[in-house]
């Protein structure tokens, strides 16, 4: 038996049983590694941290990408910044109204690898007329994106450290805040409340995106593979309020499959616990 660990915090590990290391590769951004286990299928880590695996996969991406078309049916133009497993531009794919997906993912051997060794995400993704891949960074991407120019942006990184970094930035935001249309929401990887580090980063996070954003929310899901389990997105608007605003019968007319998310569970989700709101003040 074989064990995958995570560092989860200075005093706290996670260990996941596999059976055999599938591929392990070191891009010009970061080590990827592969693996195949009983618990969780086939995963991969980027850096040592768990990104994807097939077990929990589908939690992430329906959480990443339904609240906000639950909130704007009418989303036609998505920037994925980041995702490199393709998962959320799988789900993002499944709304026959949206017209263009631009997916700015810094390393194309991420994208490339997940197609040959995780199709659960990546396969059908790339063969979608309305997908365009663009492999470089997301902020060099939302710098040169022209006005108002999507929907929705769904910021898919890994956390704010290594290549992540600049997509956490003030600069960041107010470059997506300028690519959104008048009707824009932006959904980050918006980090967790229980680790210090993590914490740490959900604060500076959330600083940030208040500032530019006159709606802005955080809403949570159990993510069993992540530091803790308890997970958050970022919900930033221009206009649409995700809870004032999410049409429950619109969102279930697209009669879109989910395993996790519902428009019940979608109002549920921006109910946070005292101490995350206490720490999001
Ligand atoms: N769901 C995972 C999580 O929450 O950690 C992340 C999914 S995906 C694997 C994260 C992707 O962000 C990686 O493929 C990584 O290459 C990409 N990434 C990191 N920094 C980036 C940047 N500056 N611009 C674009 N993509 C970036």
């Amino acid at each position: 038996m074989n064990w995958y660990t995570e560092q989860w915090s200075q005093n706290c590990r996670f260990s996941i049983a596999y059976d055999k290391e599938i591929y392990s590769e070191k891009t010009a951004f970061q080590q990827i590694d592969f693996y195949q286990g009983e618990e969780f299928g086939t995963f991969f880590t980027l850096d040592g941290l768990m990104m994807v695996n097939e077990k929990d996969e589908f939690i992430y991406h329906d959480m990443i990408v339904h609240p906000a078309f639950a909130t704007n049916p009418g989303i036609k133009k998505v920037l994925i910044i980041g995702g490199g497993d393709g998962g959320t531009a799988r789900e993002v794919l499944r709304y026959s109204s949206v017209e263009e997906v631009v997916m700015a993912e810094i390393d194309e051997r991420v994208f490339r690898l997940c197609q040959q060794y995780l199709p659960v995400t990546a396969s059908g993704v790339e063969e979608d007329s309305r997908m365009e891949l663009r492999f470089e960074d997301g902020l060099e991407y939302v710098r040169n994106a022209a006005d108002q120019s999507f929907d929705l942006i769904l910021v898919d990184s890994t956390d704010p450290i290594s290549v992540g970094e600049g997509l956490f930035t003030t600069e960041f935001y107010n470059e997506c805040y300028r690519v959104l249309n008048k009707d824009g929401i932006l959904i980050n990887q918006h980090e967790s409340p229980y680790f210090a580090e993590y914490a740490e980063n959900m604060k500076k996070a959330h600083r940030k995106i208040k500032t530019i954003f006159p709606i802005t929310h955080v809403y949570q899901y159990h993510m069993p593979t992540y530091p803790s389990g308890h997970w958050l997105f970022g919900f930033a608007s221009k206009s649409f309020d995700p809870l004032k605003d999410m049409d429950a019968n619109t969102w279930n007319d697209f009669g879109i499959k989910t395993k996790y998310y519902n428009t019940d569970l979608h109002k549920g989700a921006f109910g946070l616990p005292n101490y995350v709101k206490e720490a999001l003040k």
